[in-house]
């Protein structure tokens, strides 16, 4: 089986309940805190590994702060010897949530932000041509990770989120696959949010001939158009979503995990869509993301077809 290796972001959520987001001057008691591991390379590693993939987790946290962050991971059975110890706090953000449930965040890269090429370079002499490498835009060096990985033939999978202009410089074309969302390929292509997403594909496949494409839709669904095949539609199930938190990331390890499996891909997105519809329905981010017999059986239970010609 092909080694998944994501080279992610790993940060503590801070979590405050407010009676409203704190004003400019004042000094507002919080009713309750509790604390989390999360970001979104965390998040996607948990379902990389609960869909079924042999994961590795490279990356950077603090000394002093970061076991919350390497016990989720050893629970899920992701390798995480390649992660480096720094004399930094880990990666956090201070999230406020007010009594309506709305949130406001404050991230800090932290030791994400400190990955070197020497590290780069260290772990990825570990990997092999034909090894799949995820990357989100919360890291530092992810121009050296993309370089490196391709020219050793690793495929790279690069969610390109959070979505920065800064982005648009990075070598894109080598990269094997790109995870968007309708927002990002919009930016990516140079089109409008409300363009029709299968303009929007043929746009990015023009612009990047060589590298496959998913573009997620929210609520609507997604799309899967690799290079060289015929686009793979995807409705989302209709369920009570409660909370959408970790949906893509969720996701998009199902999804990378099971192309890594070299899964029949019109089975492969239905498997990634259910897991996401599972995620909607629970509370908070790692919690909410299913195991992988969970997602066969809800896929056998549903009568929903979501497989379709066109969204
Ligand atoms: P991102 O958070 O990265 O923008 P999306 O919001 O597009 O990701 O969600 C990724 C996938 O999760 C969607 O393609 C869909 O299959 C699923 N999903 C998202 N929101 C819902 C929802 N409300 N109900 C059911 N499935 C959902």
């Amino acid at each position: 089986m092909a080694k998944i290796l994501n080279y992610g972001s790993l940060n503590i959520d801070y979590v405050y309940d407010v009676p409203h987001f704190v004003k400019a001057g004042e000094t507002l008691s919080s009713t309750s805190r509790n604390i989390f591991a999360g970001g979104k390379g965390l998040n996607q590693s948990v379902a990389l590994s609960r869909a079924g993939g042999d994961v590795y987790h490279a990356g950077a946290v603090g000394k002093d702060d970061s076991k919350i962050l390497t016990q989720v991971l050893s629970e899920d059975k992701i390798d995480f010897s390649n992660i480096a110890l720094r004399d930094c706090p880990s990666g956090h953000t201070i999230i406020q949530v007010d009594s309506k449930g709305q949130n406001c965040i404050i991230l800090y890269g932290g030791a994400n932000q400190t990955i070197t090429e020497a590290d780069i370079d260290a772990t990825l002499s570990k990997f092999d041509a034909g090894d799949f490498m995820v990357l989100q835009n919360e890291t530092s060096n992810i121009r050296y990770m993309i370089e490196k990985a391709s020219a050793k033939g690793l495929k790279v999978c690069f969610n390109v989120s959070p979505f920065t202009d800064e982005l648009l410089k990075l070598p894109l074309e080598k990269c094997a696959y790109l995870i968007v969302n309708e927002i990002e390929g919009a930016a990516m292509a140079g089109v409008s949010e409300d363009c029709d997403p299968y303009e929007l594909l043929d746009k990015l496949c023009v612009k990047f001939p060589k590298t496959s494409f998913v573009l997620t839709l929210g609520s609507r669904g997604s799309i899967l158009k690799e290079v060289g095949a015929d686009p793979i539609s995807c409705r989302a199930f209709k369920v009570n979503a409660v909370d959408t938190t970790a949906a893509g990331d969720t996701f998009l390890g199902y999804l990378i995990c099971n192309i890594a499996t070299d899964m029949n891909r019109a089975l492969a997105i239905k498997a990634a869509t259910a897991a996401s519809a599972l995620a909607v329905q629970v509370k908070g981010a790692t919690p909410s993301i299913p195991r992988a017999k969970d997602v066969m059986e809800f896929i056998k239970k549903s009568n929903q077809e979501v497989l379709t010609d066109r969204l």
